[in-house]
């Protein structure tokens, strides 16, 4: 639904002089706004976004009996959590996994999330700085909210509980189960799966919409294309949250939440200074963010919240090297390379996805190269792992042998395609892969639109190696790549492949040279992909301030939330339905205003 001119006019005057100041900052304002006098909208409880966290509060909130507006800045609903894998780690003694013999319990969830003994192969741990707090909540409420999915329309594929696709999920026990798609058409090709797919392949198309068809049954209302850009505190920065305003195409919408505000704007790996923060070497250029284009993650929901005091948690979990938070390109010669997720013509969003990339099955076949033209890592390294099912084997709970065990073996070529040139910026620049016209015969690829991105400037080609280098100018690029780099590159590379033997960076056996024109250069930069530190929240979802305090009628979770390491739609589905309900469970302030 939207709103005309004449609706946001339902209190009066106050509004039209909202109305003229028109656009308010993006992504969200950093300042604390004066709450308005008059409000557009009323309603009991205000749920922003609508991905993995926000459907599930939203259907939770109006099946407990609050009436409830669900804004969503897209003109569609599901955020990152529809494109997603639909892989969901939700256990602690489910009813599948009962069925398969799985023994599993709160405890032992909590146990697994909270031990500080597991470390990856690379020295970084996924569980010791997850608050115990938070995590105690989501071992209580992991399997009710599995049975909660399923009574909400979810159909998860029929095969007992896995390991794949989950991360950082608990050593001790088989959690993850997978959305299954049906009939449901997938983002991905605008079209349903084939029939033996709907019932066996994992994807958030199986997920998102029929949470999405169950809260219109129970009566959410949606305020599509609706930005939300301020959280309103009785006086800027203390009292109890009284609403957001939200920009609609350039007007401002302000709405009162009579019982509270739930923010589940998805994470800011897309807001380069937000995640700057975290890690300066994250600029510009990493602009291939999983995700993207259906919906972006722009701090929103952090920023306004950080204007009215609230405080950051957890943060070590965002830099950790761990899992999928940055991870190597999947696709190359698009701009939305990540491993998991293709673009295919006939998405509704493939306008803005620009083309679909070419799959690397095998990393022998490219060279991978910086803004420089020269190579900085054995190709065929991987992006950081995850702590999973019997990732530690032999395993004791907390057991100092569990990290002696581990056979450090760190994998750096996301590092030091990060490193830089060598000059005083930071971020790595663009990386190219760079490769023949052999390499496309053997990899079976067609390097040419829709499958890469030619106008974007994410794919170029010529008859020489050392043209390729002069071609390759985009915005990212920020200093021209010097022909002779790229020619001395592949040439020693090739003398490599001739001895059988990397000499420079280990690549084990190199073993196609680089000579048979056409050449390509083709974007494989970094891929950011979720967020996993966040705003502060205790058990029950409600943000907390600065001082520790609640931020009274302010709820959170999801990838907005922190103090918790584990990857998307378990934490996210699962603190939701534990928003909703307790949103829902404050009683209405008619009194403030
Ligand atoms: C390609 C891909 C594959 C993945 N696969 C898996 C997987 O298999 N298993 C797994 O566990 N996790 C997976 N994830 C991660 C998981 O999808 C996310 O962690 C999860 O969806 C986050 O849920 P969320 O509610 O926090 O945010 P989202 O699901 O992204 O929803 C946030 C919503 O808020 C909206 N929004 C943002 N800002 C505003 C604002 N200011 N005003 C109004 N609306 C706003 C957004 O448009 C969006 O619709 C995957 C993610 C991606 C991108």
């Amino acid at each position: 639904m939207t709103m005309n001119r004449r609706d946001l006019l339902i209190r009066g005057g106050g509004t039209a002089a909202a109305l003229a100041t028109g656009a308010v900052a993006s992504p969200a304002s950093a300042q604390a706004q004066q709450p308005p006098t008059q409000w557009n909208r009323e309603v009991d409880v205000v749920v922003v976004g609508s991905g993995a966290t926000g459907l599930p509060a939203a259907i939770a909130a109006k099946e407990a009996g609050a009436s409830v507006l669900l804004v969503e800045a897209q003109p569609h609903v599901g955020g990152h959590a529809r494109v997603s894998g639909g892989n969901v780690p939700l256990g602690g003694g489910t009813s599948v996994q009962k069925k398969y013999g799985i023994e599993d319990s709160p405890d032992l969830v909590f146990k697994d999330l909270t031990d500080w003994s597991v470390v990856q192969p690379n020295g970084f741990p996924d569980y010791r700085y997850n608050d115990r707090e938070v995590i105690r909540a989501f071992a209580d409420n992991s399997a009710a909210t599995f049975e909660w999915l399923l009574a909400h329309g979810v159909v998860f594929v029929d095969k007992p509980p896995d390991r794949r696709g989950g991360s950082s999920v608990g050593n001790s026990v088989l959690r993850t189960m997978h959305c299954a798609p049906m009939d449901w058409p997938l983002i991905q090709t605008g079209r349903p799966a084939n029939a033996e797919a709907r019932t066996t392949m994992s994807t958030g198309n199986g997920l998102m919409p029929p949470l999405d068809a169950a809260a219109r049954k129970a009566g959410v209302e949606y305020l599509l294309e609706h930005k939300m850009t301020a959280i309103y505190r009785q006086s800027p920065t203390s009292g109890r949250v009284l609403g957001i305003a939200a920009d609609n195409k350039g007007a401002r919408v302000d709405i009162r939440a009579r019982r509270a505000v739930i923010i589940a704007t998805g994470g800011h790996t897309g807001n380069v200074n937000f995640r700057r923060m975290f890690d300066p070497r994250l600029t510009e250029e990493y602009c291939g963010l999983a995700g993207m284009p259906y919906s972006d993650q722009d701090g929103s929901g952090e920023i306004a919240a950080m204007a009215i005091n609230a405080s950051l948690w957890g943060l070590f979990n965002q830099t950790s090297e761990t899992g999928s938070g940055l991870t190597k390109a999947g696709q190359i010669g698009t701009q939305y390379g990540y491993v998991n997720l293709r673009w295919m013509p006939g998405s509704p969003v493939f306008d803005k996805a620009r083309a679909t990339g070419l799959r690397v099955t095998d990393w022998q076949n490219v060279i991978l190269v910086n803004m420089l033209g020269q190579r900085f890592y054995d190709e065929t390294g991987r992006q950081f792992i995850a702590n999973n099912y019997k990732g530690v084997d032999p395993y004791v709970h907390g057991h100092y042998l569990n990290a002696k065990n581990v056979k450090y073996d760190p994998n750096n070529l996301l590092n030091a395609a990060l490193a830089g040139i060598g000059d005083a910026h930071n971020g790595g620049g663009p990386i190219w892969a760079i490769f023949d016209s052999d390499a496309v015969a053997r990899e079976k690829w067609e390097p040419k639109p829709p499958n890469v991105d030619v106008d974007g400037g994410f794919f170029f080609s010529a008859d020489t190696v050392a043209e390729l280098a002069k071609k390759i100018v985009m915005k990212y690029q920020r200093v021209p790549m010097p022909p002779g780099n790229l020619e001395a590159a592949v040439g020693r590379y090739n003398t490599f492949v001739d001895v059988g033997r990397d000499y420079d960076f280990g690549k084990p056996r190199p073993l196609h040279m680089i000579r048979k024109p056409p050449f390509y250069a083709a974007w494989s930069t970094p891929v950011l992909h979720d967020t996993r530190a966040g705003l502060r929240i205790n058990g029950r979802c409600q943000v907390v301030d600065m001082n520790g305090e609640v931020i009274a009628g302010l709820y959170c979770g999801g990838e907005t939330a922190g103090g918790f390491g584990l990857h998307g739609l378990a934490r996210c589905t699962c603190q939701g339905v534990i928003a909703g309900k307790q949103a829902a469970a404050e009683s209405a302030r008619a009194d403030l205003r």
